[in-house]
């Protein structure tokens, strides 16, 4: 261990919330920045996106990401904007979706500032995005693709090691070891059951550990006998009364999950043969990823090479077959992101469906807190859209099968199938209480150190 130089583990984000995934990993004056989030969700979160971020981005060397995924990847734009120059680490299926991902980010905040700018509710002057799609363009240069598995060596003594966490197409836990200390990211962990990607591997040796906690106080309902009941009970009973089913997901990941699903209800004729929208290019460009021969062998062999095998499948690319999907002739099924309806088409879908008795919204997976899906799924009776109030009276309906997170069972069981005990483990990217009663359990069961680090903590690493 080298004194003079100890290695340091810095919290900038994720601390009190599933949101903003931003570990630095300092060691001989190198900065290492693992996972570079935005925060979504509540308000308070969100306004951290405007705020310098706090260390200068011109004194960090590298970037990992983890995964695709916005709270883990959607602020690198703003901080190659200012002045990170560095190379960008992932896997070839995390570049591939990244890129999707934050091409579609910066559309969203460019045309929400245009819309805030026509509409005047932005406490902006006048209404700014967060970042352009320049910007977006510009971070994208810096991507460097990294096989799963063999160490990565980015000098000044630190390598970083990629292992499948089976979260998402190309999502992975690092390995950063620097100067001899190891530390282990979890980032997000998906479920041993994933329908479409292979199991995660198991995790290597580290002394320290920082986890995520999203589900880290709850357990996932054991499976139906019928898998997805949920959600082919809800088409069936919707469509015989004659209205249409709203599906909120993902553009990545999720919709390619749910296209999954519903051929397979299909085939086995749980749900009726009805038009089926993907309403999201982004979700049409993700499904070429998952379909990709490079990227096969991260899919399980039994799922067949087209995982949406649906005979009526419809894709709404303009926005204008996107707006007559709000009056479907016949009933339908729509899928159309953003998953947790924060933005992006699903809004004015939901804004034409959620007064109609006869319609149903269901809900795939993590609702965050302050977004309008966890308002829905706790049973709000109006939201609000576009600054006006909408009545909540379709059919609002939750299928947790889509979770593609581990529940608190299996994050214990991922630090248990660690070589060899770690001698702390931090506990991240999960609301207070889930961090708090998964620490709880991993003092308790696996009697190590656990601790909810606080935004802005720094730790001494050995
Ligand atoms: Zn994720
Ligand atoms: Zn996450």
């Amino acid at each position: 261990m080298d004194h003079d130089h100890p290695t340091t583990l810095e919290f900038l984000g994720a601390t009190g919330t599933v949101t903003g995934s931003r570990y630095l990993v300092e060691h001989a004056g190198r900065r290492v920045l693992v996972d570079c989030g935005l925060y979504q969700g509540e308000r308070g979160w969100r306004r951290r996106n405007w705020e310098p971020f706090p260390v200068s981005p011109a004194s960090i060397d590298d970037v990992v990401l983890t995964h695709c995924h916005l709270d883990h990847c959607g602020y690198l734009p703003a901080l190659v904007r200012d002045g990170f120059t560095g190379p960008v680490w992932m896997t070839e299926g995390t570049a591939v979706l990244t890129e999707i991902v934050l091409r579609d980010s910066a559309h969203l905040n460019e045309r929400d500032a245009e819309l805030a700018r026509a509409g005047g509710w932005s406490r902006h002057d006048p209404p700014l995005p967060l970042y352009t799609s320049a910007d977006v363009e510009r971070s994208i240069t810096h991507f460097r693709q990294v096989a799963f598995g063999p160490p990565v060596d980015l000098g000044g003594g630190v390598q970083v090691a990629l292992h499948r966490a089976a979260h998402v197409l190309g999502s992975a836990s690092v390995l950063v070891d620097a100067g001899g200390e190891r530390v282990l990211f979890s980032g997000d962990l998906g479920r041993a059951t994933h329908p479409v990607l292979r199991p995660r591997s198991a995790p290597p040796a580290a002394r320290t550990v920082v986890i995520e906690s999203t589900y880290g106080d709850r357990r996932h309902p054991a499976p139906p006998g019928r898998p997805h009941a949920a959600l082919a009970d809800a088409v069936r009973r919707t469509i015989a009364r004659g209205g249409s089913v709203l599906v909120p997901a993902f553009a990545v990941d999720r919709t390619e999950l749910v296209l999954e699903a519903l051929s397979r209800l299909i085939r086995d004729g749980e749900i009726p043969l009805v038009p089926v929208y993907v309403d999201s290019p982004m979700a049409l460009a993700a499904l070429a990823a998952y379909r990709r021969p490079s990227l096969r062998e991260e899919i399980r062999p039994e799922v067949p090479p087209d995982l949406a095998d649906i005979p009526t499948l419809r894709a709404a690319r303009t926005p204008e077959e996107s707006m007559a999907l709000n009056r479907p002739r016949v009933p339908c099924i729509i899928i159309s992101s953003a998953g947790m309806a924060t933005g992006g088409r699903v809004v004015h879908h939901l804004r034409h469906l959620l007064p109609d008795r006869d319609s149903t919204v269901v809900l795939t997976g993590y609702q965050a807190v302050g977004t309008r899906g966890r308002a829905l799924r706790d049973g709000a009776t109006e939201v609000k859209i576009h600054g006006r109030y909408v009545p909540v009276r379709a059919e609002i309906v939750s299928d947790e099968e889509f979770s593609v997170h581990a529940d608190a069972d299996g994050l214990v069981a991922w630090l248990a199938d660690m070589p060899e005990p770690p001698e702390t483990v931090y506990v991240t990217h999960g609301e207070q209480d889930a961090s708090l009663a998964l620490a709880t359990r991993i003092r308790r069961e696996l009697d190590v150190t656990a601790v909810v680090p606080r935004l802005g903590e720094r730790v001494r690493l050995g």
